[in-house]
């Protein structure tokens, strides 16, 4: 009988019910013990937290290169049309280009507006020991290389797998996306002697979804031991200090994701943003709590295939390729957080510089994996095409973390709508759950 009640509640409520959970307990836990804690029951619990929530994003993304490379085969021996093809990928393309500059412009706009660096309390800042030392991963980075020109040259020349056996072992989606297309229109090229691998890779397509369905078994209680382990370690003194700049980055998101996405969504998409919400929101939540778009595809695509009744053909291209290349998200994020350090650092930016930053910001979201604390990595790309010091990402990471969150889910939903978009155009979406 216990067993029927849970079953009753939805996987959606379980979740947010965990993440409210989390976020209570984990700032319980860090008002008790404080920051750093490194030994005695609360470390261990926190160790045991981070493991927990380590074991559901392993298996999230232990799924992601058998789903996309069945998946995007299917899509292409079913669509058995060339142009078809081209013409759903040019549209998403064309989608996640103009998105992502609308996020940057957002960003741009409102911290002109806002100007979050001024009046920051810089002694309350200092007193938190904010880290000045930037990720290795940062610092490790070639950016002088890395010129605008070259982000998108490496991009597509990188697309190509020298080896499509190494681009699965090292879950290079993108490489595995380029592979998937040209091996399933060869497939659709040989015609009848494909078939048996055509069968073979079906029942792989079948496998994968139902995985993805026992997987979010556990989300519910995985998600309340990763959130709460995060609210554990994170400082809400440094949340306060850089409040004003976390409200712009916030505000920026919601504006984008509410606001620009769900008039796309609305307009060329004739679909209910609040009804694509309530679909994906299982997913938008899970992006929330990993902060990874790339744990969170396999959900993504189920969520707007089975709840947002969008067709396979469009989720199969559209989404792998978007968790890989879209972060309005991220992209929003970087120039906002960028002009932030410059205002804290005094130093002044000329339009032109801001012309670069929208330049780069973009590029640097296209070329920022989908994993956590991404977007803080390519920002180097920004800050040195806007001649900053690499050294002002000391001045964010404090809460980095936590913005990583609200970015990721925009992220996300920047996929779906893109779903929803390119569905509509092409054809795509099923008229029994649409609401139209
Ligand atoms: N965590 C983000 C994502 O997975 C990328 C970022 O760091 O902005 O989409």
């Amino acid at each position: 009988m216990k067993d029927k009640k849970k079953k009753g509640i939805d996987l959606q409520w379980q979740i947010l019910i965990g993440i409210i959970a989390g976020i209570v307990f984990g700032i319980l836990i860090y008002q008790i013990s404080g920051p750093g804690v490194s030994s005695g029951p609360i470390f261990l619990m926190k160790v045991f937290f981070k493991y927990a929530g380590d074991i559901f994003i392993r298996l999230l993304r232990m799924m992601i290169v058998p789903l996309v490379f069945a998946s995007i085969y299917m899509a292409v021996v079913n669509l058995g049309d060339i142009r078809e093809l081209g013409k759903i990928g040019g549209k998403t393309v064309a989608y996640y280009m103009a998105t992502t500059a609308l996020a940057v412009l957002l960003g741009l706009l409102l911290v002109n507006i806002i100007h979050p660096g001024h009046g920051i309390d810089k002694e309350a800042l200092a007193a938190l020991n904010i880290s000045t030392s930037i990720p290795h991963e940062v610092a490790s980075q070639d950016v002088s290389e890395r010129s605008a020109a070259v982000i998108i040259v490496d991009t597509l020349v990188n697309m190509i797998p020298k080896n499509p056996a190494a681009a699965m072992a090292e879950g290079d989606v993108l490489q595995i996306i380029f592979f998937t297309i040209f091996f399933g229109i060869m497939a659709a090229v040989v015609g009848r002697d494909s078939k048996p691998i055509t069968d073979v890779i079906n029942g792989l397509d079948m496998i994968m979804q139902r995985s993805v369905m026992a997987v979010m078994v556990i989300a519910p209680y995985s998600i309340f031991c990763l959130v709460s382990a995060i609210f554990m370690d994170l400082g809400l003194d440094a949340l306060f200090a850089l409040g004003k700049y976390a409200f712009t980055v916030i505000l920026g998101l919601l504006l984008h994701a509410a606001v620009t996405l769900s008039v796309l969504v609305m307009i060329i998409g004739r679909y209910s943003p609040i009804k694509l919400f309530k679909a994906l929101s299982p997913a938008i939540m899970t992006a929330w709590s990993t902060a990874s778009s790339a744990a969170t595809l396999p959900l993504t695509m189920d969520c707007l295939t089975q709840k947002a009744g969008v067709d396979k053909k469009i989720t199969n291209f559209v989404l792998p390729l978007g968790a890989t290349v879209n972060m309005d998200g991220t992209a929003l994020y970087e120039s906002i957080a960028v002009i932030f350090i410059a205002e804290l650092m005094g130093i002044d930016l000329t339009i032109g510089m801001q012309a670069i930053i929208f330049i780069t910001a973009t590029l640097a979201a296209i070329g920022a994996a989908a994993i956590p604390g991404a977007g803080l990595v390519t920002m180097g790309i920004v800050l040195t095409a806007a001649g900053m010091p690499l050294d002002g990402i000391g001045l964010i990471l404090a809460i980095d973390r936590i913005l990583d969150q609200f970015r990721t889910a925009v992220n996300v939903w920047g996929d779906a709508t893109a779903g929803i978009v390119v569905g509509r155009l092409e054809g795509g979406i099923s008229d029994e759950i649409d609401t139209k």
